[in-house]
């Protein structure tokens, strides 16, 4: 067996055993979407191990097991229009991707445009068509395809903001790291009226900060 297979062999079981993926599509996305295709030259031999990896500028490529949870935490279904602030390298929007399958889609925005580049790069070599990238400023979300069923934020935000709240369709989902630059709680929030929000926490992480309008800047 090839080293890489063996390695993400290994982070599948890891992932699996620690709890991080349990449902049957989040496990085949994850199967079928291969990391090392996302990380720079150089780094294809760490796409496997648990860890954030460099990409281009200051954006990383997440670490599995906070992705695997994140996907878990929101639910994405066969057909959802989801989301995603920060494109990143594209591979957590090809996960999205095949999560709603090809009756639903993805959009998702990117701030850096050379970043934006790169994963549009890695999203075309996957053939997966259901996928809009967007550069732009995604702290005020992308109202052009509101509503949305379901919003991620992959970068770490000082709040949730009021823009994306109303992009988000009624009985929709928030998944967001919320705090400050260097420590940040998810929060999940579902929008259960057209003015009232439940939310919960689970856990701290360390994400990059947004940037933009409703971000650090
Ligand atoms: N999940 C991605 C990694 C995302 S890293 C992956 O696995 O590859 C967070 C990304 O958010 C970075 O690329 C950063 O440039 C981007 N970002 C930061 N602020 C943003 C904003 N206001 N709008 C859109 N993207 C933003």
């Amino acid at each position: 067996m090839k080293e890489l297979d063996k390695k993400k062999k290994e982070l599948m079981h890891h992932l699996l055993n620690g709890g991080f993926l349990k449902t049957a599509s989040i496990i085949m996305a994850f199967k079928e979407v291969p990391r090392q295709q996302f990380v720079l030259k150089g780094y294809e031999k760490y796409a496997y191990d648990d860890t954030p990896l460099p990409t281009i500028n200051e954006s990383t490529i997440s670490q599995p097991s906070t992705v695997a949870a994140m996907l878990e935490y929101l639910e994405p279904k066969t057909g959802e229009k989801i989301l995603e602030i920060g494109t990143g390298s594209g591979w957590q929007s090809c996960l999205l991707s095949r999560c709603v399958s090809d009756s639903g889609n993805v959009v998702t925005i990117e701030i850096d445009e050379a970043v934006a580049k790169f994963a549009i790069k890695n999203i075309k070599r996957m053939k997966i068509k259901n996928i809009k990238v967007v550069i732009g400023d995604g702290s005020v979300g992308y109202a052009p395809d509101a509503p949305y069923d379901k919003i991620i934020y992959t970068a770490a935000a000082p709040r949730i903001s009021t823009e994306i709240i109303s992009q988000l369709r009624l009985g929709g989902r928030i998944i967001a790291p919320v705090g400050n630059k260097f420590m940040q709680v998810l929060k999940i929030i579902d929008k259960v009226s057209e003015n009232e929000l439940s939310e919960t926490e689970a856990g701290s992480f360390r994400f990059v900060p947004l940037k933009g309008k409703r971000g650090f800047d």
